[in-house]
């Protein structure tokens, strides 16, 4: 059989398989790239490459070698420089290479959302020196959240009660930088009442919405999601109508995870992800079609039906060291699911363990008994989850 499409996927984690999964549903070819073998995306692909995705020259060959129909990004550390070159002859990058240029700097897309777009953001400034970090701070004023421009993951983030923990702040976002960029942005605390990531589908029959999904971060990295996350109308309408704006703004089709804080009726844009969330991995359960079904509806042209959500959340195993050697145990326990209730897991196959590696998730659904009591079934699944080392 012809396939539907013959995909390139850059990145291969946990995110990237269940898209796989979801694409090969529909009859496509993938291709799972990353820089390690065995990835968990490559575990079900077709096909895979390993290879820095960092090297523009390496990605050019690999593009040529299997002439994708699309060429989605998985994560932010690609040449995007070289995804813009590919898409300006006519190769097809998901959603657009502008969306994965942007969105690869926080500055980048700062400036569009907040400057370009008009759209609410905490207050900033960005620095590339400590003295530029003093004045930054002066301007936004206490508490404020530093991180670099270029990381993912909460990695040299932390938040400055005041001016005596400035330097320790200049120096762990250094030390947790991506990229040649020596540049951070300094950004006012928002003491929001929660946080929701609203996936939007923008796609050949129009912008839709997912219920929003509320989310918990310790260290700048998820550690709960559930869905739908309750909120007021005039908030959910606010949140709707910035990322429709912003995606838009990126153009394409695909879904993209738009983050925003609440406080109140105020919405305030954070930051997006022109491709499937982590916290919403909640839609496995949660949703007749996943984000990554729906990113891959989305790609391949395909119509989007209206999209509900059944009460559900997910929770996250952790790995605390590095191991090589190891077993997950406790699925039989993790699942015994409460009456009313439906748990599933899913360990994502990767090869090692590091400390804070996200290693699996636990998801439960409890139609009946509502949001907060799937996220006390997501959470008591995942603590029965346990990483064995081989000593
Ligand atoms: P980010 O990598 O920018 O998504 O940040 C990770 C997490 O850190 C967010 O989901 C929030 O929980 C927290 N955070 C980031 N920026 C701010 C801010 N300006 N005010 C309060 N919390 C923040």
């Amino acid at each position: 059989m012809t396939p539907t499409a013959t995909i390139l996927l850059l990145g291969s984690g946990e995110l990237g398989k269940e898209f796989v999964i979801s694409c090969q549903r529909l009859g496509c070819r993938v291709i799972a790239c990353d820089a390690y073998a065995d990835a968990p995306a490559m575990q079900v692909a077709d096909a895979a490459e390993v290879f820095d995705m960092l090297d523009g020259a390496k990605l050019r060959a690999v593009v040529e070698k299997h002439r994708p129909d699309h060429i989605v990004p998985e994560i932010e550390a690609i040449r995007t420089e070289m995804l813009v070159e590919l898409e300006r002859e006519g190769w097809q990058v998901v959603p657009t290479a502008k969306a994965t240029r942007l969105t690869m700097n926080r500055d980048a897309i700062r400036d569009l959302a907040a400057g370009e777009l008009g759209l609410v953001t905490s207050p900033y400034r960005y620095a590339e020196s400590f003295e530029e970090l003093r004045q930054a701070a002066g301007a936004v004023g206490y508490p404020l959240v530093v991180k670099p421009v270029m990381s993912s993951s909460g990695k040299g983030q932390s938040t400055v009660r005041g001016e005596d923990e400035l330097e320790a702040a200049w120096r762990y976002a250094c030390a947790g930088m991506r990229g040649d960029r020596q540049r951070v942005i300094a950004e006012g605390f928002v003491d929001f009442d929660y946080e929701i990531t609203l996936l939007t589908v923008r796609a050949a029959d129009g912008v839709h919405f997912c219920a929003p999904i509320g989310h918990r971060q310790e260290g700048g990295d998820y550690r709960e999601s559930w869905q739908p996350a309750a909120m007021a109308e005039a908030a959910l309408d606010k949140a709707q109508a910035m990322a429709a704006r912003v995606v838009d703004a990126l153009g394409g089709h695909g879904l993209f995870g738009v983050e925003f804080f609440v406080k109140g009726e105020e919405v305030i844009f954070s930051e997006l992800s022109p491709r499937p969330h982590d916290t919403g991995m909640v839609t496995l359960v949660s949703q007749n079609l996943s984000e990554f079904d729906l990113h891959a509806r989305a790609i391949l042209g395909l119509p989007i039906p209206p999209l509900n959500a059944r009460p559900s959340a997910s929770a996250v195993l952790l790995a605390e060291a590095h191991e090589e050697d190891f077993a997950i145990e406790g699925l039989a326990e993790a699942m015994a699911a409460p009456p009313g209730s439906h748990v599933d897991v899913r360990l994502f196959g990767k090869p090692v363990t590091r400390p804070g590696r996200r290693m699996g998730v636990a998801l439960a659904s409890a139609p009946g008994a509502g949001t907060e009591r799937a996220r006390e079934i997501a959470v008591a699944a995942a603590s029965k989850l346990r990483i064995r080392t081989g000593d």
